[in-house]
């Protein structure tokens, strides 16, 4: 099955910071895949802006060299990229000064889709979005899209979301979690909302609890000055996987639409409890021998910064009151691997007797490596060996299930930029939403620094601290194995 793509309008994209890592590694490649299936047939361009001094053709080269070491997959013909340069073009800008804006106001079209991409660091935003409306180019169809991390605490969330509003409605603001652009993650809806079969079981009578893997393979080198002032819980749990969270655990919208998905995504932020220190496990890797451990990495011995960070979490609500949520994430862990495992309650008697064994339906939503959804279901083993019972997957790989030409594939990127081109938010996280997120997050974090306790150590190429494991033992449950 081929899916049809329907070319969006003529856009401007402008992305600042077009010559930086996060352009070259995911938003070039991406905007080149929407480009080899069609997608910018509309009339669509691209303009990277950024201070390095640079005439169109050497950024054009830098553009290709991205999309030769970045686009990897069949799709695109090697013939196509002389085309997509076409579309390319760049000005040499400085977002704290007055260079190169009266030049891009006249490189935009206002009568196109605006789409100002703020590639850079968070101190420049407001900058960014100060010039933008002083040249000019705030109306129309003018639309802005900031990365993470979107502040650090409550407080400078707020700041930044006032600074943006500024000069830009809310309307007009996409805060990116790529997370959101997973294909995976925008099924838990179809999932969840498209069939009978799930939503009348998906609460606290039937689920016992709900748990989220986010494991990573890789350390902090290259990103050690970053990652030891954020840690696990802000570059992880306080944005991607409360996102998780909020689309497993909210209630249907009454319509699919941005403010009506985000009205109940929040309203799930708002109803977490507060987590206490015996609910949380953090924990920092070893040295493998090969590879330096976290504090080698970032330099400093007394690092309290978590690289691996263990929760239980309690949604106070009638849907979830008695059903925890187990959340785990880590650096340097046994796979890379990302699933969300919703377990069914046991039936409430057997009538196979004690013998048949203790089986469970788990539904698992496997985000990464190879997105996916399973649903392990109890059936007899085969056999003439009386009734005995087994748990089988019922796979709905949806490569297998609708070919591989299929839009499956697309990277979270290309949806999402695609989305803000469209006009349509609700894969982006609103400004309440992200304060939210901080305001239930900031506590944990400042009791355990005013507790003193550090990280506990781990094996590289482990699941995390035993402690971790015992966070669910001690509830009479089990993590999921990290397979690879
Ligand atoms: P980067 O490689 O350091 O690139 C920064 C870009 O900003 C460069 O193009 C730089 O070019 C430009 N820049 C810096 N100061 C500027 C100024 N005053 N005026 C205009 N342009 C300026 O950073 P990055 O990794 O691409 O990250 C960009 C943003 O995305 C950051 O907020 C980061 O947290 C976020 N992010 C990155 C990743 C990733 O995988 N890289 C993932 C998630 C989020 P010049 O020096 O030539 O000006």
């Amino acid at each position: 099955m081929v899916s049809r793509v329907i070319p969006v309008e003529p856009f401007d994209l402008i992305i600042f910071g077009g010559t930086g890592d996060l352009a070259r590694r995911k938003i070039l490649p991406a905007l080149f895949r929407r480009f080899c299936d069609g997608q910018m047939e509309g009339g669509g361009r691209i303009i990277g802006a950024a201070r390095t001094e640079l005439d169109g053709d050497a950024y054009r080269q830098f553009v290709q060299e991205a999309i030769v070491e970045f686009v990897t997959d069949q799709r695109c013909e090697p013939a196509a990229i002389a085309k997509f340069l076409k579309t390319v073009s760049y000005v040499t800008l400085d977002a704290r000064g007055d260079t190169g804006w009266n030049a891009l106001a006249g490189m935009t079209d206002p009568s196109h889709v605006r789409a100002f991409y703020f590639s850079v660091g968070p101190s420049l935003f407001g900058d960014l979005a100060e010039r933008l409306r002083d040249y000019g180019m705030g109306g129309g169809e003018a639309r802005i899209v900031v990365e993470k991390p979107f502040g650090r605490d409550q407080q400078t969330a707020e700041e930044l979301n006032a600074t943006l509003a500024r000069h830009f409605d809310e309307s007009q603001i996409y805060r990116i979690d790529h997370y959101l652009g997973k294909e995976t993650v925008q099924n838990l809806m179809a999932i969840r909302f498209g069939n009978m079969l799930f939503e009348p079981l998906w609460n606290s009578q039937y689920i016992d609890h709900i748990q989220f893997t986010v494991a990573e393979t890789v350390g902090v080198a290259g990103r050690e000055e970053y990652y030891d002032r954020a840690g696990a819980m802000r570059d992880m749990v306080q944005n991607h996987m409360m996102q998780l969270l909020c689309l497993i655990a909210m209630e249907p919208p009454a319509k699919f639409d941005p403010d009506a998905v985000r009205d109940e995504k929040l309203k799930v932020i708002r109803a977490l409890d507060h987590v206490t220190p015996d609910d949380i496990v953090r924990g920092q890797y070893l040295d493998d021998g090969d590879r330096p451990g976290y504090l080698e990495t970032v330099g400093d011995a007394k690092s309290n910064t978590e690289s691996f960070v263990a929760l239980k979490a309690h949604i106070s609500n009638w849907r979830w009151a008695g059903t925890p949520f187990y959340l785990r994430t880590g650096k340097r862990l046994r796979a890379r691997t990302s699933e969300i495992a919703v377990v069914f309650k046991d039936a409430p008697h057997s009538i196979f007797g004690a013998e048949a064994g203790r089986h469970r339906n788990i539904l698992t939503i496997v985000l990464q490596p190879n997105e996916g959804i399973e649903l392990g279901v109890t059936i007899k083993e085969p056999g003439p060996g009386g009734m005995r019972l087994v748990d089988v997957p019922l796979d709905m790989s949806f490569a297998e299930a609708l070919g591989p030409d299929t839009q499956f594939a697309a990277d979270a990127y290309e949806r999402l930029i695609m989305d803000v081109i469209r006009g349509n938010q609700t894969l982006f996280m609103r400004g309440d939403e992200v304060e939210a997120a901080w305001a239930w997050t900031d506590p944990i974090i400042k009791e355990w620094l005013e507790g003193g306790a550090t990280p506990l150590p781990y094996d590289s190429g482990s699941s995390g601290p035993t402690e971790a494991l015992a966070l669910m033992h001690r509830d009479g449950r089990r993590w999921r194995e990290i397979r690879k």
